[in-house]
């Protein structure tokens, strides 16, 4: 099918890629932080654990001050901030209010594994979008759409497109239910609010411009705010040079095992970036390293990444790591079990201490972001809907994790008793103060995002029980 023709802005332009449909580069140069482009949703579907307490339209939280959400009073399972949100989100949910409820309770659609739910509920929504569409243009389809359906497919071979709701309308999409169907599940992002999933999206312009990345300089981040539906910025995670390739995380460059299949299946192409070069050196026949192992993996990889094994002298390379570099013993560490079980481990140790080996494990993990990410990088990418796996199986990422060292640091020494030194406590100090600089120098770059408050608020709490703290 053709592509529209796309209109950029002068920062961006459109060039041939060797294996890729082609590539976005920038024209100029563009400093770590700029907001590259914006991207409105095609559609976009709360996710089920955030029904109820999030507007269907908007996806803003039921605000303290108005109250609770207002329910559809057709459906009694659509919940809006106000009667501005419903009737916003009115031309395209009165096609299926009437009948979405006794959908959800078909066999056909219950017996559906959750992911095929969603995956049923969006091409709905799709439906559902492309019909309101075709309602207000009479003309055909809109530039958005037209972007979406000439989307590459994705290699959903053999992968019938899901039932979907019936739609109460006189004017239906042109496109089959599978031809969008096949266009949905390599195109859909997760949107998140402080790095928490909260719904998925279909933003096809993004889906058209961006390639994929395990090293990306730039990442997706989603602006919520009343009456508005969310918004996808692109934005810069280092300077980008003029003439240089744009490019996004698909899946959690974490992933180092899997992601490859993730590529394959859900998207159709192999990555051979040098990270996915490296990375093959991991045996992943061989078990997972034991306890024992994973501390002595842990002190080694402390040693390669910092310099300076002192917390509070921490520091963050400017520039992504040379994987080549990484010396082989250590790799085992990257196998996706050990940053389970080392996230685990931080996560237990800062809750219920010792707070001084949350921090040790918290600085191995921070080690293992460096090497893995690249530098100011907050989040997962994008939530790859055909895989079993799950998102988020990563406690922390690293934008957040630094937030949480400096709040074990500060818990360990408002914690500290009597006996312990004047000097023990300085040095907590310190930490606090060093992992808030580090958060705040990426919270800085990534800017607001999601929901109101969120980790540039907490920071700036913690920031100001530390100046309490020290002498003026
Ligand atoms: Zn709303
Ligand atoms: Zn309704
Ligand atoms: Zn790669």
């Amino acid at each position: 099918m053709s592509s529209p023709s796309l209109v950029l802005p002068e920062h961006l332009s459109l060039q041939h890629h060797q294996t890729a449909r082609d590539k976005v580069v920038s024209t100029c140069r563009l400093p770590a932080g700029t907001v590259i482009l914006s991207v409105r949703s095609l559609t976009s579907m709360l996710l089920p654990r955030e029904k109820g307490r999030r507007c269907d339209f908007c996806h803003s939280l039921a605000p303290q001050d108005r109250g609770r959400l207002q329910r559809c009073t057709g459906c009694a399972s659509y919940w809006y901030c106000d009667a501005k949100c419903q009737s916003l989100h009115w031309r395209t949910h009165k096609k299926y209010c009437k009948h979405v409820n006794a959908f959800c309770a078909e066999r056909q659609f219950d017996q559906l594994e959750s992911h095929s739910k969603l995956d049923a509920l969006l091409l709905t929504y799709v439906l559902a979008e492309l019909s309101a569409r075709r309602t207000e243009t009479k003309e055909g389809d809109d530039l958005d759409v037209l972007m979406f359906v000439s989307l590459l497919p994705g290699p959903v071979e053999g992968m019938d497109a899901p039932p979907t709701c019936p739609l109460s309308t006189s004017h239906r999409p042109v496109q089959t239910a599978s031809e969008l169907f096949v266009r949905c599940g390599n195109n859909n992002f997760s949107i998140h609010s402080h790095l928490t999933t909260i719904a998925h999206g279909v933003f096809p312009l993004a889906s058209r411009l961006f390639n994929h990345s395990c090293v990306p300089n730039a990442v997706a981040k989603y602006r919520i705010a009343h009456a508005k539906e969310a918004v996808m910025e692109i934005v810069a995670l280092r300077d980008i040079v003029p003439g240089e390739e744009i490019c996004i995380p698909y899946v959690d460059p974490a992933l180092v095992e899997t992601r490859q299949q993730m590529f394959r299946f859900t998207y159709g192409f192999a990555c051979i970036c040098p990270s996915c070069a490296a990375f093959k050196r991991i045996d992943t026949s061989q078990p997972a390293p034991d306890k024992a192992g994973l501390e002595s993996l842990g002190t080694s990889l402390r040693k390669f990444v910092f310099q300076d094994p002192r917390p509070d002298k921490t520091r963050l390379p400017s520039s992504p790591v040379n994987l080549e570099t990484v010396p082989v013993e250590i790799s085992p560490i990257f196998r996706e079990s050990c940053l389970t079980s080392l996230c685990e481990s931080f996560s237990a140790f800062s809750h219920d201490g010792p707070f001084e080996s949350a921090l040790e494990v918290g600085l191995t993990i921070l080690a293992f972001y460096v090497v893995i990410y690249p530098p100011n990088y907050p989040q997962i990418g994008i939530f790859p809907s055909h895989f079993p796996l799950e998102p988020g199986s990563f406690l922390c990422p690293p934008g957040m994790h630094l937030l949480e060292m400096a709040k074990t640091a500060w818990n360990a020494f408002i914690t500290m008793e009597g006996a312990e030194t004047q000097l023990s406590g300085l040095k907590l100090l310190l930490q606090v103060r060093a992992f808030l600089g580090l958060s705040r120098q990426i919270w800085a770059v990534i800017g607001p995002e999601g929901d109101e408050g969120g980790p540039l608020a907490e920071i700036q709490v913690l920031e100001r029980l530390l100046s309490e703290q020290e002498p003026p």
